[in-house]
């Protein structure tokens, strides 16, 4: 394996890689868990903040982007785990709330320091097919703890809403 000289932008192209294990269209940097990369002195530093403990995938992540590094020949990596300031649905990217819709999940209402939003009552979430909000809560856990259930009464279609934090 070659070993490759560290850059930044090097080392983020390789974590294209990395993907949310529950919504794989996203990665990382669509999720804004990856908070930093730094080189110093040939050394790689990632820094990530997990999203919620409830989410048993992040345990996965850290580990993901050890192997990803490695893999694109990265041998000295420091993987840095930030809790805070916590993370926020507010730091999904614009492409990534655009990935969620495109494959039916409707991406969080933003200003989750909302309560309301937060407990998911009142919020209106719009349907990712039909952009109608008259939408109904069917479940708060939907196919994953992260994401809750919901039904579009315009189509009737149910969807997942990926959940405020
Ligand atoms: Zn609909």
């Amino acid at each position: 394996m070659s070993v490759a000289v560290a850059c930044v932008a090097g080392v983020r192209a390789a974590l294209e890689a990395v993907r949310d294990p529950e919504i794989p269209i996203l990665t990382i940097a669509d999720l804004g868990i990856l908070r930093e990369v730094r080189v110093e002195d040939g050394r790689v530093h990632v820094v990530i903040t997990p999203t919620y403990s409830g989410c048993p995938a992040m345990h996965a992540i850290e580990g993901d982007v050890r192997a990803t590094l490695a893999a694109a020949g990265y041998a000295d990596v420091v993987v840095e785990t930030r809790l805070a300031p916590a993370w926020t649905t507010d730091w999904l990217t614009p492409a990534a709330r655009r990935k969620l819709l495109e494959v039916g999940i409707a991406p969080p209402v933003e200003a989750s320091s909302d309560k309301n939003v937060l407990r998911l009552h009142g919020a209106a979430v719009a349907c990712p097919r039909c952009r109608s909000s008259d939408t109904e809560l069917v479940s708060e856990f939907g196919s994953t703890a992260c994401k809750a259930l919901y039904r579009c009464r315009a189509c009737l279609e149910p969807f997942d809403y990926f959940k405020c934090l």
